[in-house]
């Protein structure tokens, strides 16, 4: 049976990465994003070309409705979740220091990167559950945080405390839906090279530069779209509530 996949954020960036890799592994893809699909033509073309079976749903992860539509639409086109990567993420719009920062900024920040994952995920495991197992696992969720959820960074404070929530919501449903046969796992990308990072560039291009990462390159978007793949993968059965950095080794502490 084929299988299908959700993942959210899946316009661009890392999340289009995903959505295409497990459509390559031939997962039906249901992509949400909160931008119209005629931003994105080229790219969903791309998929289609692929002879990719996706879907696109338009909403914002931090609405109660469209979350619901979101798993409505996915189950009305595919019928069942296999797999639910909570990807989509967003930045501060201002990169204010800790003493500036807004409740605004904070709402908007945890509203989406959090709060939205949260409850996307319940709405996600219950629809997982009640569906039948058809192999080793019931289901597969990942959601990919930061290195944020360690690395303090004072002029986005909200972003970090939104990614440290996410090692938690990562290891409450990865203990909560063991039993029934649904694996969580977390992701922490450290540097990748996206839209997300553009404003910054320059900044992380110095780091690389000054040896700040022992693989001393940025991340791609098919990097963590690798490791996605490798959870998501029949081969890991017996790990859950984990994360994996996929950050050039950025997390050593070094002497
Ligand atoms: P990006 O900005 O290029 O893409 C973000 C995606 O999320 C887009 O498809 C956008 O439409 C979607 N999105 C934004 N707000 C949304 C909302 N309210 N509802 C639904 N969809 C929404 O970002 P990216 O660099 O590809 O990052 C993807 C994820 O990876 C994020 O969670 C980010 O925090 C995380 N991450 C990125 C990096 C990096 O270096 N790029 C590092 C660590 C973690």
């Amino acid at each position: 049976m084929k299988k299908t996949a959700i993942v959210t954020g899946g316009s661009r960036g890392i999340g289009y990465a995903i959505a295409k890799q497990l459509g390559l592994e031939g997962y039906n893809v249901a992509i949400f994003s909160s931008g119209g699909p005629e931003k994105y033509a080229d790219a969903l073309r791309e998929l289609t070309g692929e002879n990719i079976d996706w879907i696109y749903v338009q909403g914002s992860l931090d609405s109660s409705e469209d979350r619901k539509r979101l798993i409505d639409e996915t189950v009305k086109a595919y019928g069942r979740v296999d797999v639910l990567v909570n990807n989509a993420g967003v930045a501060p719009l201002i990169r204010a220091d800790l003493l500036d920062m807004t409740e605004e900024s904070y709402d908007r920040v945890m509203g989406i990167n959090l709060r939205g994952n949260m409850f996307l995920t319940q709405l996600a495991a219950k629809q997982m559950i009640a569906q039948e197992k058809t192999g080793p696992k019931k289901g597969t969720i990942i959601n990919i945080g930061s290195c944020s959820a360690e690395v303090s960074s004072i002029s986005r404070g909200e972003y970090c405390v939104s990614k440290a929530g996410i090692s938690m919501l990562t290891k409450l449903y990865a203990d909560r839906l063991a039993p029934e046969g649904i694996l969580v796992h977390e992701i922490r990308p450290g540097v990748i090279l996206t839209d997300m990072t553009s404003v910054v560039k320059a900044k992380y291009d110095a780091l690389i530069e000054k040896g700040e990462f022992p693989i001393a390159r940025w991340g791609t978007p098919q990097d963590v779209a690798d490791a996605v793949s490798l959870f998501c993968s029949d081969k890991m059965t017996y790990t859950t509530g984990n994360y994996i950095d996929v950050d050039g080794g950025f997390h050593i502490r070094r002497l």
